[in-house]
């Protein structure tokens, strides 16, 4: 099973995509999980990407297609995987696209998971004061919400427009927008 999780910050992705990890035993390749390891390793892009981070906004597209591009070679994803937290801008999605073709690799399935912008900032808001630290800063958030609006809604046109996006409700609990997901992806087991 090979997905993309889409949706803003703060819609539940990560919770969805752990809970997936462990119902098709695939990895989580959570792009915001590998800068940070990356940061907290001290390499170079990590360093960079910290700071870019920080700020709530995106690293440049060019690193982002080099480290997926690695990830997406490394044999744990032989049975899948979930993409989580990208593609996040409409190059990553395009970039993507071509390397997934170059390699005879289809998706299975884009899922997104939508919620309201008011519902959002205040989870990121909540998340923010719970882990504390550089996230917790509203400016970045606002600037992560931007972002998200200019850059990443895009993405979602993308794959609308190629017909295949599946979209959930994410104003649920967990375990609805974990049935919700699960109702689009069980034909596609069963097929
Ligand atoms: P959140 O859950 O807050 O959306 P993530 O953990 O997915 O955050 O990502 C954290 C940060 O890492 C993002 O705010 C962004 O700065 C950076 N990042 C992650 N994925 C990408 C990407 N595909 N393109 C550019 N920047 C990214």
């Amino acid at each position: 099973m090979k997905l993309i999780l889409l949706g803003p910050p703060g819609a539940g992705k990560g919770t969805q995509a752990q809970l997936l990890v462990d119902r098709y035993r695939i990895p989580q390749l959570s792009t915001g999980d590998m800068l940070r390891a990356a940061a907290a390793a001290g390499t170079d892009v990590g360093v960079r990407a910290k700071t870019i981070m920080d700020r709530g906004d995106l690293v440049p597209d060019d690193i982002m297609v080099e480290i997926i591009a690695e990830r997406i070679g490394q044999p744990d994803t032989g049975n899948g995987f979930i993409l989580d937290g990208f593609p996040r801008t409409l190059a990553q999605a395009e970039a993507l696209d071509r390397l997934l073709e170059q390699r005879g690799v289809t998706i299975d399935a884009i899922v997104e998971i939508a919620v309201d912008e008011d519902v959002l900032m205040e989870r990121i808001e909540t998340r923010a004061r719970e882990t504390g630290g550089s996230r917790g800063d509203d400016k970045s958030t606002a600037k992560r919400l931007e972002n998200y609006r200019e850059k990443t809604a895009p993405v979602s046109d993308h794959y609308r427009s190629k017909g295949t996006l599946k979209r959930v409700d994410g104003m649920g609990t967990v375990d609805e927008v974990a049935a919700s997901i699960d109702a689009h992806l069980r034909p596609l087991v069963e097929a």
